[in-house]
């Protein structure tokens, strides 16, 4: 009789593996096909991780086990790709840490044929997410550097489900609009109105709310059938500042 350990134990093992593949990954392999077997290893890895920490939406997790998030990091940080932290992508702004991608994924309840905006583009990885889930994305960047690269990155990997542009996102993207989803992966102190306004009966914003410096919360804000908002407080997080419009 096979003997099933009990749930918490389970988790341990697989957390405890998940961790000597990202260590074994992170040493580096000695040929590009041994490397790339590492990486989609470790990649694996990631996602159970995520898994482990609650993210329950299959949808969400089969995209991140496909997408290469190595491919969104500077050269540098390429052997760091699997592990579940932000890094650094230029400009000082960050790739944002995986369970957090996976995380405000699934709380905008994703499914495929969805119009979504997600503002501050940053390294392209979020909104390869978003489309390897069958989304229509829209995706926008302040900076015009990360802006060109990331539309670049996203373009040579396939993803041909995504617009991107070069703009501040707080005014949202109305000539798209309205949207099922709104991803913000950048922080405002306010919520801008106009990315409420954009979103469709039914629609789901996640957005991380607080001043600099100050405490963040990860928020959801959903739009009824008659237009009214519901907020709901999910957890405290730290994303880079979105920056508004001048004046
Ligand atoms: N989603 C990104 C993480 C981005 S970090 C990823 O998957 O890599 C946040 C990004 O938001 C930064 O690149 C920053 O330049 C951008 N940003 C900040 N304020 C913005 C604004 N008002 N409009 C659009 N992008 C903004």
């Amino acid at each position: 009789m096979r003997v099933r350990r009990p749930r918490p134990l389970r988790r341990a093992a697989r957390i405890a593996s998940a961790m000597l593949t990202l260590a074994c990954a992170a040493n580096g392999q000695r040929n590009t096909g041994d490397q790339e077997d590492a990486l989609r290893t470790a990649r694996i890895a990631m996602v159970d991780l995520i898994e482990a920490r609650g993210v329950r939406d299959s949808a969400t997790l089969e995209a991140m086990r496909s997408v290469p998030r190595h491919e969104f990091v500077p050269p540098e940080y390429r052997q760091r790709a699997y592990g579940d932290s932000p890094l650094p992508i230029g400009y000082d702004q960050t790739i944002s840490q995986p369970y957090i991608v996976a995380l405000m994924t699934e709380t905008a309840g994703i499914r495929p044929g969805m119009k979504v905006l997600e503002i501050g583009t940053g390294s392209g990885y979020q909104a390869a997410v978003l489309a390897a889930m069958g989304a229509q994305v829209f995706t926008i960047e302040l900076l015009e550097p990360l802006a060109t690269s990331a539309a670049a990155q996203l373009a040579r990997l396939g993803y041909a489900n995504v617009t991107a542009r070069h703009g501040n996102g707080y005014a949202g993207w109305p000539e798209e609009g309205p949207f099922d989803a709104v991803i913000v992966t950048a922080a405002p102190e306010e919520i801008p109105a106009p990315l409420t306004d954009q979103l469709k009966p039914g629609g789901r914003l996640v957005i991380p709310v607080g001043g600099v410096g100050a405490v963040q919360q990860l928020l959801l804000i959903t739009k009824d059938a008659d237009g009214s908002l519901h907020r709901r407080v999910l957890i405290p997080v730290r994303f880079v500042p979105m920056r508004e419009p001048p004046g």
